[in-house]
Order: structure tokens, then C-alpha cells, then sequence
């Protein structure tokens, strides 16, 4: 899905050459013309960002038709992509390196970045390209390593944000922790798979030990047709997840119910102190737990471990027993919550 962007009254960046001086004959440059400009996402808010071109003023120059251009502008992103390379970078981290989904990076990002979730996998697929930019040079260095290694082992990994959409396919060798292949592709049969991420790796001529993947039915006969006598096995990472599965529905059914509860309280609770006279010596004790109490509300989960629901228990636990030593102590007789 697309997300439709308001892009009137945004603020202007306008990027010029580094060079203020031709090169060749020493003449001040002069502006000639907007290279590209773009609308551009990033985490610091959305900007219209403009390149502009410099010439030589010189007629006698030898080099006239020389552009010159503004290189801090060429690394804010990639070509054809309106996200800045930060939240390429981001996106790529906490991908790859923190195992959180499309969803779940989503989530997290929609409040920072405006953002789908198939906007994501491309932004993925960007990091991929850069990453595998220097990859041809990495696999030619790491080739003698692998082979004193025994060969490689992979983890295949698809990404669909949406049933029908077009997925992501990484594979990655795990003893180097290096990306080999990442392609979207638009269907995802084992056949597909075979020929466009396993066969241009086994080409490479190298052992393969075994291979790691979700065992999703197209990779599973997409390696059987490539390799088929080594073993793959499924990601402990996916199992466990899905081991998780009902403790963390259970979890957010708890954590939806107590927000639930805690909201309409805290309104009028909040509300009712607000009322107090400013003089009042419990007022501002009192608004410290309400802020404490909404802290609480914004609480978040993260599967398979981080669990939400029981951290607010945890939360207001310790909230009910500073408010009871509250009481003791200085005599407040309203409860908060
Ligand atoms: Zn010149």
C-alpha cells in the first residue's frame, strides 16, 4: 500500500558544490542548473531537497561543460528511493542484526517515518544492494576460509509483508555472518527460488554442510532439488517464536484489558488533581504517579520474550506499593488509580 504524502510547505535543503573554485582554470563556479530534487523521508522529518549544478563562468576554460556537483547530496540516499540512508540503515539493523520483522519494524518506525510496510521490504532491498556492493570482493577473499572451514552453511530467509505481495529472499552464510544472495521476487515456487538463489551459489563450485531456513514449503524442495543429500534443518530463532506464539497472544489480551481499565481512571483521576489548589503539598506527588501511570500505558512487546502484559503487572505492583508507603508516610488520603 501506498502512502499518500503531503508534500506542500515542506522545508527547502538546497545542496551546493563543495567546490567553489574551477579546477582548472581557478574561475568562481557559477550555478547553472537543478540537477534532481526529491521529496525526502527521513528520520529528522521530511524535506524537499534540491542538487544544483555549478558551472564554470570562464568562456576560456578548458574544461566549460564540467559539472560540478554537491557530494554530501549524492549520500543522503540511493537513486530512485525517497527515504533518507539512515532509515535504510535502520531498517537493515533491525532486520538483520536485531531479527525483528517487517511488521514489527513497522511498528516501530511508523512513529518516526511515514512508512508502509511494503515500503520497508524495499527499503531492505536498498540495504541489501549496498551491502552486496562490495560482495563479488568478499566471496573471492573468503573463498580459501570457507573451504579450511569444511564449506558453507546458509540460512535462507523470505520476508512478505502481505499474502500476494511480492517477498524478500535473503540467503546468508552463518559462520562469517555474510549476505550472499537478496532478491524480491515477484512468485516464490521452489523452482523459482532454485534458480534465481541456490544455483547461482552452488555455481560457485563450493561444499555446502547445511542449510537453516522457516522450512516454508517452497524452500524446503527448492534446497532438496539443489542439495539434495544435505541436511537443513529449522531456524531455532523461527521455532522458538512460534513456541512463544500463545504466551504472547495471552500476554497482549492482558495488556489490552488492563489499559483498558487504567484509562478511564486515570482521566478523571488526573482530572480530580488538577482540580486541587495549586498550594496543595500533594498535588505534585500526585501528578508524578499519573505521569507514572501513562509511562506505564505506553509499555511494548516485542516476541518472543519481551512481554508487555507482565511488565505493567510488574509496573503497577511497585506503583501500588510506593502509593500505600505514600499513604503511611505523609497521609494522602485519595488513591490515584
Ligand atoms: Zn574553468
Amino acid at each position: 500500500m501506498r502512502i499518500a504524502k503531503d508534500n506542500r510547505n515542506l522545508p527547502k535543503q538546497y545542496y551546493r558544490s563543495e567546490l567553489k573554485r574551477c579546477p582548472h582554470c581557478h574561475w568562481k563556479l557559477k550555478r547553472w542548473a537543478t540537477l534532481w530534487r526529491k521529496y525526502l523521508s527521513t528520520l529528522a522529518g521530511r524535506f524537499h531537497v534540491f542538487s544544483q549544478g555549478y558551472r564554470c563562468a570562464n568562456s576560456d576554460c578548458p574544461e566549460p561543460e564540467a559539472i560540478y556537483r554537491s557530494t554530501e547530496a549524492e549520500t543522503l540516499s540511493v537513486p530512485g528511493c525517497s527515504y533518507g540512508i539512515e532509515v535504510i540503515v535502520e531498517v537493515g539493523y533491525q532486520r538483520f542484526w536485531l531479527q525483528r520483522t517487517i511488521q514489527e519494524i513497522h511498528g516501530l518506525l511508523k512513529e518516526r517515518v511515514l512508512i508502509s510496510e511494503r515500503q520497508i521490504l524495499n527499503l531492505l532491498a536498498h540495504f541489501l544492494a549496498l551491502v552486496r556492493a562490495g560482495q563479488p570482493a568478499k566471496v573471492a577473499q573468503l573463498r580459501a576460509h570457507w573451504q579450511k572451514l569444511g564449506g558453507l552453511v546458509l540460512s535462507i530467509d523470505g520476508m512478505q509483508p502481505e499474502k500476494g505481495t511480492p517477498a524478500l529472499y535473503v540467503v546468508r552464510e552463518v559462520q562469517v555472518d555474510v549476505t550472499l544472495m537478496a532478491e524480491i521476487l515477484e512468485t516464490a515456487d521452489h523452482q523459482t527460488l532454485a534458480t534465481h538463489l541456490l544455483e547461482p551459489i552452488k555455481a560457485w563450485g563450493l561444499p555446502v554442510k547445511g542449510i537453516i531456513s522457516d522450512a516454508q514449503e517452497s524452500i524446503r524442495l527448492a534446497v532438496a532439488q539443489v542439495w539434495p543429500d544435505q541436511p537443513h534443518q529449522n531456524c531455532q530463532f523461527h521455532c522458538l517464536k512460534e513456541a512463544g506464539r500463545p504466551a504472547f497472544e495471552a500476554d497482549r489480551a492482558l495488556k489490552t484489558r488492563l489499559k483498558k481499565k487504567l484509562r478511564g481512571g486515570l482521566n478523571r483521576a488526573r482530572q480530580a488533581i488538577q482540580a486541587l489548589s495549586e498550594t496543595d503539598p500533594y498535588r505534585p506527588v500526585l501528578l508524578k504517579y499519573v505521569r507514572y501511570l501513562r509511562f506505564t500505558l505506553l509499555v511494548r512487546s516485542l516476541p518472543p520474550f519481551e512481554l508487555g502484559g507482565l511488565r505493567m503487572v510488574q509496573q503497577l505492583t511497585l506503583l501500588e506499593a510506593s502509593l500505600g508507603r505514600a499513604q503511611e508516610k505523609g497521609g494522602i488520603d485519595c488513591c490515584a488509580a
